[in-house]
């Protein structure tokens, strides 16, 4: 592609538990023009996840990132800012962001011809369940849950597609259909 190729950028969102890790790194591994975001947060790594998962920083340096205009959005969750900075893709790739459904309204905002794909999980015991199996508290489960109908609400006014995560193979599948109509027309 050439150096004046415009990247199109890919919203994967949806509440906690819905999986879109599971979705995003499917996508990764199967499309080569694809760059993966990567958030900060202010939050602690936690076991289950890879060292790399995001980057880990202070309070403190991440408001000064903030004063700095270093994001494309940030928000704060439990208690924790999460934000993603201004993408700097490899020429010629898409911009893959994972990210919550209010990150989701500010990148809409920012860029309106965004895809936003929201992913939701099939129901209420599901989203429990995998939420539980990544070692959130017991609180953090609770608080998620509630939240969860809040997000999918809003959700819903942003999404291009909603994915029904019941099967991750079906899932992964809609998501990539989606990606490969939005550059057919890009
Ligand atoms: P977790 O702590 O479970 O990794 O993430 C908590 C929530 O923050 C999830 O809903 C996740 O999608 C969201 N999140 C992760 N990165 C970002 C980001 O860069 N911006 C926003 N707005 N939310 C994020």
């Amino acid at each position: 592609m050439s150096s004046d190729y415009r990247p199109l950028t890919i919203v994967v969102a949806g509440p906690g538990g819905a999986g879109k890790s599971a979705i995003t790194s499917r996508l990764l591994t199967d499309d080569t023009n694809l760059w993966m975001s990567r958030s900060w947060t202010t939050r602690p790594w936690r076991e289950s996840e890879p060292r790399d998962a995001y980057t880990y920083v202070d309070r403190a340096t991440f408001e000064d990132a903030i004063q700095a205009g270093a994001f494309l959005e940030y928000d704060e969750h439990f208690g924790n800012l999460y934000g993603t900075p201004w993408p700097t893709p490899t020429d010629g790739k898409d911009i893959l962001l994972e990210i919550d459904v209010m990150g989701a309204k500010w990148v809409r905002k920012r860029t309106p011809e965004a895809l936003v794909l929201l992913i939701v999980a099939p129901n209420l015991e599901v989203q429990e369940a995998r939420l539980r199996k990544r070692g959130d508290s017991e609180q953090s489960v609770q608080i998620r849950l509630e939240r969860a109908a809040l997000e999918l609400e809003l959700g819903k006014t942003l999404a291009d597609v909603t994915i029904v995560n019941e099967d991750l193979e079906t899932a992964v599948q809609q998501a990539r259909e989606a990606i490969l109509a939005r550059r057919a027309t890009a």
